[in-house]
């Protein structure tokens, strides 16, 4: 693949009373572990983003390809109100609740079967998150090429789902909605509405959530040195992105 050299971006100001802010989990809020289980949540980030969110009147949300009791579980004994999970594919906010679809019935073989690959390939981890399955290579670098493939085989098998690449993982999961549309219809409802949108995330399903904020107006924010990307602004790591909302905080 042709390396593509780093767009200029500028770090983002420091949050505003204004903003409506999104924040994307793995690889943004908190750092990449060897396996999704495996992460953890330092306990300052739950007191900044509790603060954070008191000072936003609530205009905050995490916006995960984790599922919502999976975020619900990282972050505990906080929990938002309001949550994106799979990608946006579910979600929770005051005012509505959006239920993940039922998976096909192919789904359960097909997660078996990737269950016994990757009793082949030692360090790779089949996360079951209910509608979709992720396949994790992190652990096991060498892996990729076959957990990919394996992706590709057995799609056809899941009608109405396609295929979500990331850092490390493909992720077999149902077509409709992204990460946009989600801050899209959290953008219409209050406390967001009639807020600067601000998303932050690092990986390619992020790119949506970008499109969204870009033209409504508001700040994205790339984190990390993926390329190509859409958004405006860059910050260079998780614990970039922690400091970052401090100042949120101690403003
Ligand atoms: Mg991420």
């Amino acid at each position: 693949m042709p390396k593509h050299r780093d767009k200029p971006r500028p770090r983002p100001p420091a949050p505003a009373d204004d903003w409506a802010l999104f924040l994307d989990v793995d690889g943004c809020l908190v750092d990449f572990a060897d396996t999704p289980d495996g992460v953890s949540v330092p306990a300052r980030l739950r007191a900044t983003l509790e603060a954070l969110a008191t000072r936003l009147d609530g205009a905050l949300a995490l916006v995960s390809g984790r599922p919502l009791r999976g975020l619900d579980h990282l972050f505990a004994p906080m929990r938002l109100p309001t949550a994106a999970g799979l990608h946006g594919l579910e979600r929770r906010s005051a005012h509505q609740v959006q239920a993940a679809p039922e998976p096909p019935p192919a789904f359960a073989s097909v997660r078996d079967e990737a269950r016994q690959l990757a009793t082949r390939w030692p360090g790779t981890v089949v996360e079951d998150k209910g509608a979709a399955l992720g396949l994790h290579w992190r652990g096991a670098p060498a892996a990729g090429d076959a957990l990919r493939d394996f992706a590709d085989a057995v799609l056809p098998r899941l009608p109405g789902y396609r295929l979500q690449h990331g850092n490390q993982v493909v992720e077999l999961r149902p077509a409709e909605g992204d990460k946009g549309a989600a801050i899209d219809a959290l953008l219409e409802e209050p406390p967001f509405r009639g807020r600067v949108p601000v998303f932050a995330g690092d990986d390619i399903t992020d790119e949506s959530g970008f499109a969204v904020v870009n033209r409504r107006g508001g700040l994205s924010v790339l984190v990390g040195d993926r390329e190509p990307s859409a958004a405006h602004y860059r910050l260079r790591s998780p614990e970039a992105v922690r400091r970052w909302l401090a100042e949120g905080v101690a403003a």
